[in-house]
């Protein structure tokens, strides 16, 4: 899952996204309206932070761009002030909640889930494979009934294979959408993620559901004769 942060205020920015990709989001962070405007037209996130108060441009004429574009993803308001007016004008233009600053964490990140859960895709909340299942509000992972404990890439990478079940995703797309990062940074990276996820979650089980294609990339597939 990607989010858009749109934040000017530096340390509020970096402290949303540490967070918020701890919690194992990937996070894009712009720190002014014209980028975030930007990022937000171009990027394909599942749901844009935008702060109210921006130099430049400021979140409501991003939403207004978002939305006369088409974007539909959820979008959570961040803002100073807690006057009617503002979230007024904020839910006519199409954001879906608003949270007024001062706001702790956790209570930011309870709204980013369920935003998400009910977001336009209507997601699963439990994705399966087999007898895997990942529950992706509980944050948690199953096999055969038991807990599997995995890092939040490990989690990220297994949704990934899990929400594109039988198609073979190539390492550089498993990069973009779980490290934010390009192909040719590291794919090593990838494929030790991958040995450690299969160590998880197909080494001590059958059947195995994680296969290899050799010079393309990984596919996850329950096995059709089961
Ligand atoms: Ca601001």
């Amino acid at each position: 899952m990607k989010i858009l942060i749109v934040e000017d205020e530096p340390k509020t920015g970096d402290y949303l996204r540490q967070g918020l990709g701890e919690a194992g989001f990937v996070v894009d962070l712009a720190r002014e309206g014209i980028d975030g405007m930007h990022l937000a037209l171009t990027g394909e996130y599942d749901l844009l932070v935008l702060d109210v108060m921006l130099p430049g441009v400021d979140g409501w004429t991003i939403l207004q761009a978002v939305r006369r574009a088409g974007g539909e993803m959820p979008v959570l308001f961040l803002t100073a002030r807690d006057a009617v007016e503002d979230r007024v004008r904020g839910l006519e233009l199409g954001a879906d909640d608003y949270l007024v600053k001062p706001f702790a964490f956790s209570e930011l990140l309870a709204r980013v889930r369920t935003l998400l859960r009910r977001g336009k895709n209507k997601e699963p909340e439990v994705l399966r494979a087999a007898d895997l299942e990942l529950d992706l509000m509980r944050r948690r992972v199953t096999r055969g009934g038991s807990r599997i404990d995995l890092t939040a890439k490990e989690f990220g990478l297994l949704e990934l294979l899990l929400r594109r079940q039988g198609e073979v995703l190539p390492r550089s797309l498993i990069a973009s959408q779980v490290w934010d990062m390009n192909f040719d940074s590291d794919t090593n990276v990838i494929e030790v993620a991958v040995r450690r996820l299969r160590a998880k979650v197909d080494d001590p089980f059958e059947p195995k559901l994680i296969r290899t294609v050799r010079g393309m990339g990984y596919v996850l597939e329950a096995d059709e004769q089961a």
